[in-house]
């Protein structure tokens, strides 16, 4: 009966676990207008009143602005997008520094590439996994151009410090903000806090058009700036008088009138979608906040966390097994986790071949004296080799029976750890 899963016995977790239902019928009546409607984007790739879309994305990035007390919204294709338009239009030149953490998704740390940028990385805390300030200002030079805060799995980077250092360096503050939508820091909305807030609409995120992206500025030049990476920039320099043209090469970023149509519907529900899942974290915290060795994730004073990923630390010294074994019976036991989260970026091949655009080591380079190795930033490296267990919260639709499954599967492993140490050789591949 208690016989851990792993070892041949019976999981908890014994049925498929539903998905999270993120669609429902509001999205799918207004992205049902749109098509009878005929125009599925209101996009044209001049000057003109088409130049900033239709009316659907003009009302969604209205919207938007007003929910996160904003004063520009410009919707693009996806973060990532939002990234490589952020870094153009603050001016990123070939040799420009951009100070970046190794732990978040890929395209955080490759958006100064496309601009010939040198991704510089600092380590991150060992509370909330953001990027560390202290880390930050060690690595500011006369080529540092910007920081690119991550407020990762849903946790404020410590963002009114960092925009204080960024404004003493008269350098800029991006934040990607793709896993924290309506997080808090201090009664401010991530997102608002940096010079550009980048946000993920895509599938996986708490609210998403499938895929799609949104940038946010209080500044009128760099939300035009945006405005024009995303759209064909070089037709529209004359027109707006612009004078300064680098990085005026255009893009098309543009978002359909349809994904607007379902962003709207999400928006609307974004609190009730962010609440169960912040609900669910919660519970999760609660359940493992008892047992030696497993630390819940940490909440920062004034913050608001809205847990894109529930991330637990684990402390093999104290439970007593290596922790990918624990994982790995949890895993057995029905309770879906992830070690780890992501290897640190520096070790990507693009940073460890140093070739990026062309052939020619571009824009690598321009910086020789830059090195990417393991040991730079080892508390992610720790976080990553032996502490990191997650579980994706936006992935599920976890009822009250289903929590208390998950609450008998963590118990369970963590009851019977022992059975597993003599059989650790077996399970760890
Ligand atoms: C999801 C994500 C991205 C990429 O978002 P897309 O919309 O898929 O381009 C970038 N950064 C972080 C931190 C993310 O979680």
């Amino acid at each position: 009966m208690n016989t851990l899963a792993i070892l041949g016995g019976k999981p908890i977790i014994d049925y498929p676990l539903p998905l999270y239902p993120s669609i429902g019928k509001k999205e799918c009546d207004a992205v049902m207008s749109v098509i009878a409607s005929g125009s599925l984007s209101g996009f044209y790739g001049s000057w003109g009143d088409e130049f900033w879309g239709g009316t659907t994305i003009k009302q969604f990035e209205q919207r938007w602005s007003e929910r996160f007390h904003i004063k520009h919204t410009i919707s693009v294709n996806s973060n990532t997008s939002g990234l490589i338009a952020a870094m153009g239009a603050i001016g990123l030149s070939p040799g420009d520094e951009v100070i970046v953490p190794p732990t978040t998704m890929s395209a955080t740390v490759m958006s100064p590439l496309f601009y010939g940028g040198i991704p510089i990385f600092a380590d991150i805390e060992d509370e909330t996994f953001c990027i560390d300030p202290n880390e930050v200002r060690k690595k500011i030079t006369s080529k540092t151009k910007a920081i690119i805060a991550v407020n990762i799995f849903g946790h404020p980077a410590r963002l009114s410090e960092l925009r204080q250092i960024a404004d003493e360096h008269g350098i800029y503050l991006i934040e990607d903000n793709a896993q924290s939508p309506l997080g808090m820091e201090a009664g401010a909305y991530t997102g608002t806090i940096g010079h550009i807030g980048v946000f993920s609409l895509n599938y996986h995120k708490h609210i998403h058009t499938g895929e799609g992206g949104m940038c946010t500025t209080n500044d009128d030049h760099l939300a035009l700036r945006l405005q024009m990476i995303r759209n064909h920039a070089e037709n529209i320099v004359e027109p707006v008088h612009m004078s300064d043209l680098s990085n005026m090469i255009g893009h098309n970023m543009r978002m359909t009138e349809m994904s607007a149509a379902v962003g709207l519907a999400q928006l609307e529900d974004a609190d009730m979608h962010i609440d169960r899942r912040t609900r669910l974290a919660e519970s999760l915290s609660s359940i493992v906040a008892e047992l030696p060795g497993l630390t819940p994730p940490a909440v920062r004073e004034n913050c608001r966390h809205i847990y894109y990923v529930w991330t637990m630390k684990y402390d093999a010294a104290v439970v007593g097994i290596p922790r990918d074994v624990f994982s790995k019976a949890l895993n057995a036991e029905g309770f879906p986790n992830f070690t780890g989260y992501i290897r640190p970026l520096y070790m990507l091949p693009v940073f460890q071949q140093r070739t990026a655009i062309g052939r020619d080591g571009f824009p690598f380079i321009l910086a020789p004296h830059i090195r990417y190795e393991w040991g730079m930033c080892p508390v992610a490296e720790r976080l990553y080799s032996e502490e990191f267990i997650c579980f994706e919260t936006c992935a599920y639709d976890i009822s009250s029976e289903i929590l208390s499954d998950f609450a008998r599967a963590i118990h369970k492993v963590y009851e019977y750890r022992h059975e597993l140490a003599s059989a650790v050789m077996s399970v760890s591949d």
